[in-house]
C-alpha cells in the first residue's frame, strides 16, 4: 500500500495526541479529485478536535485540518472544470447534494455537512481527496499559503460581510477581536469596498497592525470601554454593523453599539454562547441579529475572483513545516497571531 506523510489526531487531549506519521494514500472516488496537498492552515476548529471533537462524528486516527491548497492528481475522465496538475484550492464543506438545502445552492446549511478535518480526513497530509465540486482553480498572484487560507476564515467573513448584513460602502462596521483570520479578512474586506471600519483588541500591537491594514480606528477594549467609544468615533450615532465572534464577554458592547436599524452576525462564541440576548434593546432598536458560518461555492468563486483580480490577499502570520505542527497549534491556542498560521508540505 502507498503511504503518505500525514498529521492525525490519535485519541482526544493536548498535543501529544497530535502525531507526524504515515497514513494510506487515499483511493478516489468516482466524482472526487485527488489532490497533492501543498499548504494547509490552522483553524480554532482544529484546536477544538484535538481536545475533544465532542458532537463532530469521526474516527481515530482521523487526518487533521480544513484548509489546503495543492494540485490536480487524478479527476473523472469526463470532468470539465479540472485537469491533473492544475493548481487549487479546497473549500473544506462538503453537503450531501440532495437535501432541500443543497438543492438551492445553500450547501453551507446541508443536513448532512462534512467538513474535511473534522467529520472525515483533512488536508494535512500529502494527498487528500474530496469531491470535485469543491475543488477551485487557485487565483494567480497567490503562493499555495495564501491560497490554502481562503477556505475558511476569508469565506466566512465574506458571507457575514456581504450576504448577512448586505454591507454598503458609505457604512461603518465595528470588528471585534482583531488578529483572527475572521476579523483581518472582515476588515480588509470592508476596505476593499470602501467602508469605513472600526476594530478591536486587547493587544496594542495587533491594534497598531490592524491601522497600518487600514482600520480607520482601533479600539482598546482592555482599557476602554467599547460602546462608548463606538458611539463617539461615530457622533453618537452607533455603527451599522457589528462583525462578532467572541460571544459572551463582549455581545453586551457590540448591541450598545449599534445604530437604530443596526445589524450584528455572529460566527462564534470562543467566550461563551449564553450572554443575554437583551430583547427590549433589539426590538425597541429594531437590531437585526444575523447568524453564519462558512459560506457557499458561490460566495467562494465571488471571493476567489477578488483575489484573482488582486484586490484582495490574505494575511499570513507564520509557516510552519509539517514536523512543526505542535508549535503552530500552540501559537494559535496561546492567540498571540495575527493572520493565517500556515502549514507548508514541501519543505520536509
Ligand atoms: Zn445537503
Amino acid at each position: 500500500m502507498k503511504t503518505m506523510r500525514a498529521v492525525t489526531i490519535t485519541g482526544h487531549g493536548g498535543n501529544e495526541v497530535v502525531a507526524v506519521g504515515e497514513r494510506p494514500v487515499p483511493s478516489r472516488a468516482r466524482g472526487e479529485a485527488l489532490v497533492r496537498v501543498r499548504a494547509g492552515g490552522l483553524n480554532r476548529v482544529d484546536l477544538y478536535m484535538r481536545d475533544s471533537g465532542a458532537g463532530i462524528s469521526h474516527r481515530i486516527p482521523q487526518i487533521m485540518g480544513l484548509d489546503g491548497a495543492g494540485t490536480v492528481v487524478d479527476v473523472d475522465d469526463d470532468e470539465r472544470r479540472l485537469s491533473a496538475g492544475q493548481a487549487v484550492v479546497l473549500h473544506p464543506g462538503i453537503g450531501c447534494g440532495r437535501c432541500e438545502f443543497c438543492l438551492r445552492g445553500e450547501h453551507v446549511l446541508c443536513t448532512s455537512m462534512k467538513f474535511l478535518g473534522e467529520h472525515c480526513d483533512g488536508t494535512f497530509a500529502d494527498y487528500v481527496s474530496l469531491p470535485a465540486r469543491n475543488v477551485f482553480p487557485m487565483p494567480a498572484g497567490l503562493d499555495f499559503i495564501e491560497a490554502a487560507s481562503l477556505g475558511v476564515a476569508p469565506l466566512t467573513a465574506w458571507r457575514m460581510l456581504f450576504t448577512k448584513a448586505r454591507v454598503q460602502p458609505w457604512e461603518t462596521v465595528l470588528i471585534f477581536g482583531i488578529g483572527g483570520s475572521v476579523s483581518l479578512a472582515a476588515l480588509q474586506l470592508v476596505k476593499m469596498i470602501g467602508g469605513r471600519a472600526i476594530v478591536t483588541s486587547r493587544d496594542s500591537a495587533k491594534l497598531a497592525r490592524a491601522a497600518e491594514l487600514g482600520a480607520d480606528a482601533t479600539i482598546n477594549g482592555a482599557t476602554e470601554d467599547v460602546a462608548v467609544r463606538a458611539l463617539e468615533l461615530t457622533g453618537g450615532r452607533g455603527v451599522d454593523v457589528v462583525i462578532e465572534n467572541v460571544g459572551e464577554t463582549v455581545w453586551s458592547a457590540a448591541l450598545k453599539s449599534l445604530v437604530r436599524g443596526g445589524r450584528i452576525v455572529t460566527c462564534g462564541a470562543t467566550s461563551g454562547d449564553r450572554p443575554s440576548a437583551d430583547l427590549r434593546r433589539v426590538f425597541i432598536r429594531q437590531l437585526q441579529v444575523f447568524g453564519s458560518t462558512h459560506g457557499t461555492f458561490a460566495e467562494f468563486r465571488d471571493l476567489l475572483t477578488t483575489c484573482e483580480q488582486g484586490r484582495f490577499r490574505p494575511v499570513i502570520d507564520s509557516r510552519h513545516r509539517l514536523a512543526g505542527i505542535h508549535a503552530a497549534l500552540d501559537r494559535l491556542e496561546a492567540g498571540h497571531q495575527f493572520g493565517k498560521i500556515g502549514i507548508e508540505l514541501d519543505q520536509d
